[in-house]
């Protein structure tokens, strides 16, 4: 029997409503697999534990983490009760930091039952894999002077070694896909970075020649998300490109409460990070109607990660069936709540044993 030692934080809001739910739905999971089992193990970090505590997480918090597989992570922050900077800083970058979890991955697609705002949708099924940990998200840099000669300087910061990466992952993941990989770059107009990019990507894909490669314009690209999404496979772009995709990978698919995300560690030296892309959605705490579609797409991709795929398109096979037959929170026109929306996942998935 394969045990995962699973770490939860659920965290604020309505993460507290959805980590549950996909814990049930993992529970579920594991039932009808037999050969795995996962070991949860919750953490009550958070805004509240900074009120109680004066810390987000304490000191000793990273030491405990890193003896878990991975993360299971539900929202971080709550403005009205501490600054996010404190609350994102004092655990969420802290973690991603400490951990090493240098890429985000993204997927975006189309869910059956699930209005996207594009005109003609097609059957996009994409991943933008975003390097998390260095480029223009930089710190260096500064300002100088004051009044009308006032400047601000923001340099990027891209090493091959950050650069390859990431596209090495890019290129894994898209060998086990559709076997197309797409560069996001920028090098007719940022002239030191982006070359360098291009350079590495071109040096990194001779190394596959199985997968074919294409690079694109940020500015075009962004536009093609929209126009024809379909036409993509997996994008590797750098932090603030894969910021940006990422968001409109979202929404194209209809609503942020379905859009999962993970922080990969790829040395596997410390656990990585799942956890969806919404927030803890201050608005619908306590209503019961919280979406748990990303917080159990994310397990998908946690069991993706423990290279559980078949679990893991079983997962969001299932989670389609009910999307398609109109079971749905709020959020995507539906009527249904939380719970009613977990349970017809689990409940497919006894029947899919
Ligand atoms: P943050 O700064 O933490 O991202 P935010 O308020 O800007 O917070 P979200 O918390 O993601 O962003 O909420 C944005 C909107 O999306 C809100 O109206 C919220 O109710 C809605 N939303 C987010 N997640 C879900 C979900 N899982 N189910 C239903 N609605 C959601």
């Amino acid at each position: 029997m394969k045990t995962l030692k699973i770490a939860t934080i659920p965290g604020d809001g309505i993460g507290t409503e959805v980590v549950p739910a996909a814990i049930e739905v993992l529970k579920t999971v594991s039932e009808i697999h037999g050969g795995l089992s996962f070991a949860f193990t919750d953490f009550p970090y958070s805004c509240e534990y900074y009120l109680e505590h004066g810390v987000m997480m304490p000191d000793e918090g990273l030491e405990k983490l890193k003896d878990f597989d991975s993360i299971f992570l539900g929202a971080v922050g709550n403005v009205k009760l501490v600054p996010d900077h404190i609350s994102l800083w004092g655990l969420l970058i802290k973690i991603r930091r400490e951990f090493e979890q240098v890429i985000n991955i993204r997927p975006a697609k189309v869910i059956p039952g699930v209005r996207s705002p594009l005109v003609h949708p097609k059957d996009f099924d994409l991943i933008v894999v975003r390097e998390n940990s260095e480029g223009e998200y930089s710190e260096v840099g500064g300002r100088i002077y004051q009044g009308e000669d006032e400047l601000a300087i923001q340099n990027s910061i891209f090493s091959r070694k950050g650069s390859e990466r990431a596209m090495r992952y890019a290129f894994e993941l898209a060998s086990k896909r559709k076997k197309h990989v797409t560069s996001a770059t920028k090098s007719n107009g940022i002239v030191h970075s982006m070359p360098f990019w291009d350079e590495v990507f071109k040096e990194v894909a001779k190394d596959y020649p199985a997968i074919s490669t294409d690079s694109q314009h940020i500015d075009a690209l962004a536009a093609f998300f929209v126009t024809h999404p379909e036409r993509f496979d997996v994008i590797v772009a750098s932090n603030l490109f894969g910021d940006v995709l990422t968001d409109i990978g979202a929404a194209i698919m209809g609503s942020v409460g379905i859009a999962p995300a993970a922080n990969i560690n790829v040395n596997g030296k410390y656990p990585s990070m799942f956890e969806p892309v919404h927030g803890s959605a201050p608005d619908i705490i306590g209503k019961g109607i919280a979406n748990p579609i990303g917080q159990i797409w994310t397990a998908k991709m946690m069991l993706d990660h423990f290279d559980e795929t078949e679990l893991g398109t079983l997962l969001l096979d299932v989670v389609e069936s009910v999307s398609n037959d109109g079971i749905l929170t709020p959020d995507i026109g539906g009527k249904h709540s939380t719970k009613e929306v977990t349970d017809e996942i689990i409940n497919r998935l006894k029947q899919r044993a």
